[in-house]
Order: C-alpha cells, then structure tokens, then sequence
C-alpha cells in the first residue's frame, strides 16, 4: 500500500515542487544521490574505485518532452564519458531511453542512443540502458535490440516482478545482450507482475540460473543478501568463476554489503546518480524502503543527517 502510493506521489509536480526546493529535503537526498553536477559524481566514483568497486554514474532525468531536452540529456552522456575517461575512473553510464526523448519517438530516441553508443565506443567503455515502467518495456527492448546488432557497447536491465521477463531474457540471450537483473521498481498491475516478495524473489533466482551459465557478462543488482547468497552458492556449484559476472547496487544503500562483497573477491559496482531531476529516483528509493520514509519524515526539519 505504502509502496504504491509513494510511487503514485513520485508523479505529482507539487510534491516535487515542494521536497526539491526545502533545504532540509536536498539534505536528504544526499544519501542516494551525490550531487547535482557531474563533478561529485566523478569523486563518488573515484571514492568507489578506491573501495575496490567500479561504477555506474546515471545523469538523472526521465520523461522529457522536448527534442532540445533531449539532445541536452544525449550530451551530457556523451560529456560524461569523455569526463571518465579523462579522469581515468572506471566507471560506465546508465541511462534511460525517456530521458533521450523515447516519448517523442522511436527512430529520434534510437539516433539519440547512436550517438552515446558510438562515443562509448570509441572509448572502450559501455552503456547500460535502464528499464523504465511496463509502457517502455516493447520500446526499450526493441531499441537495445536494434542498437545490440550495431555494437556490443550496449547492454539493458530486465525486472524480475514482470511475468514476461523469462522471455524476454531468451531473447536477449540470442542476440549476445549483456542484461543487469532488478526486481523492479515501478507501479505495475497484478496482470503483468508479481506483487508478493516472495514471487518476485523466486523469478529473480530462476532468471539468474539461466543468466550467470550463458557465457555473457551479466550484472544482478540487489541489495538482497538472500538473492546475493544464492547466487554466491549457484555460481560455486557451476564453477563459475567470480570475474564472470557482477554484482550491482546502489549508491549509499547497504555499503557494508558491498564491502563484504569486495573482500570476498566478488565484482561489485555501484550506480551513481547525479543530476537535478533527483525527485522520482528520490521517491523510489523511499517506497522500496518504510524505514527511509520514517527517517525521512524524522528528520525533515532537523537537519540531521542520514545513517550510513
Ligand atoms: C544498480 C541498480 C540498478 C537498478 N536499475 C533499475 C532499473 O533499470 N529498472 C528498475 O525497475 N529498477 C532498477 N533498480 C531497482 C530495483 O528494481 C529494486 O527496486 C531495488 O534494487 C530494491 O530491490 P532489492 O533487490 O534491493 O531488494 P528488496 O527486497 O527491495 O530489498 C532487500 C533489502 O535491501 C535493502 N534495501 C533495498 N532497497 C533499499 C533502499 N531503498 N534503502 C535502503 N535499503 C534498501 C534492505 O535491507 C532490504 O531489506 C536498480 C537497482 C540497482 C541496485
């Protein structure tokens, strides 16, 4: 219930208007989301890189409605990977197709990912398509498929609450596609996901066994211990071996874990967003989390700041 309505909330303008422009609030934030510019994103990396952890820096924004927003929105990740390559930070980019302007069409939004795929390229470095609502799923994936056959720099994120996304995995196993395996983190109805954890969760383990064998290299972000554990025991009984996968979190969530991992000798990376658009990434953060709400609300107008 709580889940739902926050994800509802992270739709309203007002709310938005409200929580980006309080003091306290952009405090707050700074537990999931570094800074607005690129600049304390390169330094979280750079701070990450020295834990052991690559990472993944997300310039935030989703859902633009003009062109011009979204050739500003292709620039800036484009300006984000000549930025780690001259900073030598190992790190790639996320991205979300309604940020480069998916809304206004398929073949401008598909030219647009052209651009950052073919700067990727050139520089040996790699963009990771994020998945968006179930609206952009078919679009997505057509567009990562299209871009997939073009070059390998690309790879996107499959959600294991949808009951499609076994299908959707074999598909993108046939075209040699490198998917990073979520829960998922929208709104969607019990017609097309899972709504009980436990199911997720399920489809989660059953996605990963047929991920880590496929030879591709593939991402699980969770900062689930019991997803992390099973594919820890997996991976051992397959002898597969620790530098052919990845795990992926997020950024100020469940450090220690990635610590953990790190010793253990497992790959981990974290993603970084920055930006100013940080309220429905904000608001997500909070619905897969009621303690973040409590935090939250606790301290709103004291100032404090956040656990680690
Ligand atoms: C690197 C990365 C990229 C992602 N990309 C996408 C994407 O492209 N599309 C998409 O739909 N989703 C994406 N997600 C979000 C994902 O779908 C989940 O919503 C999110 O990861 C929470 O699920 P969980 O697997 O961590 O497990 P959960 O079952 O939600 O949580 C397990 C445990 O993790 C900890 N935890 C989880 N979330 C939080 C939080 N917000 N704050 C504090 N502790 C927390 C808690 O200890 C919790 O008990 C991404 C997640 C990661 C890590």
């Amino acid at each position: 219930m709580l889940r739902a309505l926050l994800l509802e909330l992270a739709k309203s303008s007002r709310l938005r208007r409200w929580i980006t422009s309080h003091g306290a609030t952009r405090r707050m934030a700074r537990r999931f989301v570094p800074g607005e510019d690129l600049a304390p994103a390169i330094e979280a990396a750079r701070a990450c890189n020295k834990a052991g952890m690559a990472a993944s820096l997300d310039h935030l924004g989703e859902n633009v409605i003009t062109r011009e927003d979204a050739e500003r929105a292709r620039a800036s990740y484009t300006a984000a990977l000549d930025r780690i390559e001259a900073e030598g930070v190992e790190a790639n980019i996320s991205l979300k197709l309604t940020h480069l302007g998916l809304d206004l069409g398929g073949e401008f939004c598909a030219e647009q990912l052209r651009i950052v795929t073919r700067r990727a390229e050139e520089l040996g470095n790699f963009v990771r398509v994020d998945m968006e609502g179930s609206a952009y799923t078919d679009r997505t994936l057509r567009i990562v498929k299209q871009a997939r056959a073009e070059t390998v720099t690309v790879g996107t994120v499959i959600q294991a609450y949808l009951y499609r996304s076994e299908e959707d995995v074999r598909e993108l196993l046939g075209a040699g596609c490198r998917i990073r395996l979520v829960k998922g983190a929208y709104k969607e109805p019990s017609r097309i996901a899972f709504h009980r954890k436990k199911d997720v969760d399920a489809n989660f383990v059953k996605l990963m066994k047929i991920l880590l064998p496929s030879g591709t290299y593939h991402a699980l972000a969770t900062h689930d211990p019991k997803m992390i554990e099973a594919a820890i025991r997996f991976a051992a009984e397959q002898n597969i071996t620790k530098d052919k996968f990845e795990f992926q979190m997020l950024y100020g969530i469940r450090t220690d874990l990635q610590t953990r991992l790190v010793r253990q000798g497992y790959r981990v990376r974290v993603y970084i967003p920055f930006g100013q658009d940080w309220f429905p990434y904000f608001m997500r953060r909070l619905a897969e989390r009621p303690a973040n709400l409590l935090f939250f609300a606790k301290n709103l107008f004291r100032g404090a700041s956040p656990p680690a």
